[in-house]
């Protein structure tokens, strides 16, 4: 799971779903009124997966495991349990079948006071919740949020843990490709192995190696090559608090490319 910028709608889109939440709103608003609403407006529905889908990591990844398309939008609050919140955009994030049905489906755990116990990734960065260690593959929880995203979302399913796995060594691999691109002066190769590296699966693997070369322990984890690679090739901007480097408008799926960003 990575941060996502959620796109302001179009405003005629915003405008049809801003109609469908006052129907429901002036009528029974029950949870079977809004399912059959939600059903109803295939139009809707698919213009919404769209900006979902270039809002998502990679090449429309799952919003929640990075690894398998997203194949239909899920209602991060449960109509269930907020039938009004059928088509508010804020509640609306893209999801793999396998993550929608087998596991998320209707769960939204509270703490005490009532706030949700999910990382919502277009509201916070999942990386103050959640640590990821490059070598395994696995998450492990930083907060009792954190716990619960990965007990809810299923983000320690074998198949993910070994999918990103062997998503490290490839991200390390095309690190160093597109470092020595440049530094052979093919740069527009360069640009094609970053954007494919961008579209690569577990977005979260790349990633973690950025937040992570932000630590103090960061030249414990990497080859030197590979910390070299990352100090170069910015593909993420850095967290809050850290160096301070020009990030131009997003460039490419789910991330802000920083180009050719001083090495150091
Ligand atoms: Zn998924």
């Amino acid at each position: 799971m990575i941060p996502l910028r959620r796109p302001v709608l179009p405003a005629g889109l915003a405008a049809r779903i801003e109609l469908k939440s006052e129907e429901l709103r002036s009528g029974a608003a029950t949870t079977r009124a809004a399912r059959e609403a939600w059903k109803a407006a295939r139009l809707v529905r698919a213009e919404l997966g769209g900006v979902l889908g270039a809002m998502a990591s990679g090449l429309e990844r799952c919003m929640y495991c990075g690894d398998s398309a997203g194949s239909s939008i899920d209602h991060f609050e449960p109509i269930v349990r907020a039938p009004l919140r059928a088509f508010d955009w804020l509640n609306h994030l893209l999801a793999c079948t396998h993550c929608n049905s087998n596991h998320k489906r209707d769960q939204y755990p509270c703490d005490d006071t009532g706030a949700c116990l999910l990382v919502d990734p277009s509201r916070e960065d999942p990386y103050d919740h959640l640590r990821l260690t490059l070598s395994t593959g696995e998450y492990r929880a930083v907060t009792p949020k954190g716990a619960e995203t990965i007990r809810v979302f299923g983000l320690g399913r074998r198949v993910l843990c070994r999918g990103r796995e062997m998503a490290y060594p490839r991200c390390k691999s095309m690190l160093r490709d597109a470092v020595r691109q440049h530094a052979e002066g093919r740069d527009d190769i360069a640009r094609e192995v970053e954007q494919a590296l961008l579209a690569q699966p577990f977005a979260d693997v790349l990633y973690a190696m950025y937040r992570t070369l932000h630590t103090p322990g960061a030249a414990a984890v990497f080859e030197p090559d590979v910390l070299d690679a990352l100090r170069r090739v910015r593909l993420f901007a850095p967290p809050a608090g850290a160096r301070a480097v020009v990030v131009p408008p997003r460039a490419g799926p789910g991330a802000a490319v920083a180009r050719e960003a001083p090495p150091g």
